[in-house]
């Protein structure tokens, strides 16, 4: 005999049977209304079967959520994950960045965490898998962008390491990105939370495990972006100052210091590049493609700027032929100019003073 007196009691009972088998909606509630308390209201039973079989949905969603991490080894001990060069979307889960391992003489030294727990859960089975009994000495951190600190949880925070300027970012601004990321990629981002580097980088270079890392201290894609060199196969790991064949994004940049940093690293002796997003690069056309996107959209963006265009005149402004084979290219076009068309207008326009 079912116990009505106790609405919880009532719900759990109806919905059980409600959901668990295949009939129309309006039957469903009208077997949840004929057995809840009179004082339920059809609209009340309405949202709680829906408010339920969304529960039931979400847990079933949830079990199905799996990183399908593919490692590639783009050097000789040194393994890549290439992100899809997408947006974050419900179905990619944020998997869309570059995150790489490499084992040195004494453990294994990772480069960015991805965009969440569940990432940075796959990511560990994945190096234990690849590299087995080894333990993990360090962790760099490349800038603070959510998509490649939020697996940083599953790490000892003693290992995590990155400049100063990485490490107040992720502190200012990663709680704001954790909630867009809960926006955007849901249930893939359960469990989440923000963890900063233990350790604040200064020196030009670490011997981590046997095996020296050149460290760069750069900037322009955000305030403060770590270039890592591994001194003995020569693979240079740019973080974001580098994208492959996928548009770079702006949300924190300063164009004039990123053209900067690409000369610098343009100018380094190096065997391979791992963009942050995008293959990996033997001839350094990473670093001129990204160069050449970000120059163009400073210059048209100033250009528009400076005839009085509009910010949606500016958006529908033509890509040049050249960029339209980038991924992502006429969103994050659309994106660079919400980022960067003010500042730009507040820089090119004069100041108009009303007495
Ligand atoms: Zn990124």
């Amino acid at each position: 005999m079912r116990d009505t007196s106790n609405p919880l009691s009532a719900r759990k009972s109806v919905l059980t049977s409600a959901v668990s088998s295949v009939t129309p909606l309006g039957q469903l509630l009208r077997n949840v209304s004929d057995n809840l308390p009179h004082n339920y209201s059809r609209r009340r039973a309405l949202q709680l079967l829906m408010g339920s079989a969304c529960t039931c949905c979400a847990s079933v969603h949830a079990n199905q959520l799996a990183y399908d991490l593919d490692v590639t080894e783009i050097a000789r001990g040194t393994w890549a994950i290439h992100g899809r060069t997408e947006y974050f979307t419900l179905q990619n889960g944020g998997n869309i960045v570059n995150v790489s391992f490499i084992e040195v003489p004494d453990g294994v030294v990772v480069i960015d965490t991805g965009p969440s727990r569940r990432y940075g859960e796959a990511l560990l089975h994945l190096i234990e898998k690849t590299v087995p009994g080894k333990p993990i000495l360090r962790v760099y951190n490349t800038h603070h962008h959510p998509d490649h600190i939020f697996g940083n949880q599953v790490f000892e925070r003693g290992s995590l390491a990155a400049p100063q300027q990485v490490i107040d970012n992720i502190i200012a601004e990663a709680d704001g990105f954790s909630d867009n990321l809960y926006r955007l990629i849901g249930d893939w981002m359960r469990g989440t939370t923000v963890v900063a580097p233990g350790v604040a980088l200064e020196s030009d270079f670490e011997e981590v495990g046997g095996r020296k890392f050149s460290l760069f201290y750069l900037s322009g894609h955000t305030s403060s972006d770590l270039a890592i060199r591994d001194d003995e196969t020569g693979v240079l790991f740019t973080g974001d100052l580098a994208f492959y064949n996928r548009a770079p994004t702006t949300p924190s940049a300063d164009i004039d210091g990123w053209l900067e940093s690409l000369k610098t690293l343009a100018s380094l002796d190096r065997e391979l590049i791992l963009p942050g997003h995008g293959l990996r690069d033997e001839r350094g056309g990473s670093l001129e493609q990204t160069a050449d996107y970000i120059n163009w959209l400073e210059e048209s963006l100033s250009e528009a700027a400076s005839l009085g265009f509009t910010m949606n005149e500016a958006m529908a402004q033509p890509i040049p032929d050249r960029f339209t084979s980038l991924d992502e290219v006429q969103t994050e076009y659309e994106r660079s100019v919400v980022h960067l068309y003010l500042g730009l207008e507040d820089n090119l326009l004069p100041a108009v003073t009303v007495d």
